[in-house]
């Protein structure tokens, strides 16, 4: 069951996103990305790509949301709006770490002139995902 997003809150995420991209750190791609987490308290943690000089060190936006919302004692949550200059999609690393706290999360990505150009869940995302459920043991 997908939960229905207000209008308003989308905007807002997508705002959030929006804004929070002038912090990212991409010296190597020059490829801003910003994201807004919304947490089923109704609280918005935001994140931004921050690259690395040993690239394989570098970290996505949309983990920095997460694991900043995790670290604040937050696990469940609404949606994420991840907005870019071109409106690209989710890796699959933050596929499968949103996929760990709710496979049914809205996933909205806007580019940077305020187009939503596609709005999922990470089920729609990540199909097959590998869930915490499948560990649970015989
Ligand atoms: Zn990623």
């Amino acid at each position: 069951m997908t939960m229905k997003l207000e209008d308003e809150a989308r905007r807002q995420l997508v705002e959030a996103a929006t804004q929070v991209r002038r912090w990212a750190y991409a010296p190597y791609s020059n490829y801003a990305v910003g994201a807004a987490l919304l947490t089923d308290s109704g609280k918005v943690y935001d994140g931004v790509n921050i690259e690395n000089a040993a690239y394989p060190t570098t970290m996505c936006a949309e983990r920095v949301a997460v694991f900043k919302a995790v670290s604040e004692g937050e696990r469940r949550f609404v949606a994420i709006a991840v907005v870019t200059s071109n409106g690209g999609t989710p890796c699959g690393s933050c596929r499968q770490v949103l996929a760990e706290f709710g496979i049914e999360t809205h996933v909205i990505i806007a580019d940077t002139a305020g187009n939503v150009v596609q709005e999922a869940t990470v089920a729609d995302l990540l199909p097959g995902a590998f869930l915490p459920s499948d560990l649970a043991r015989e």
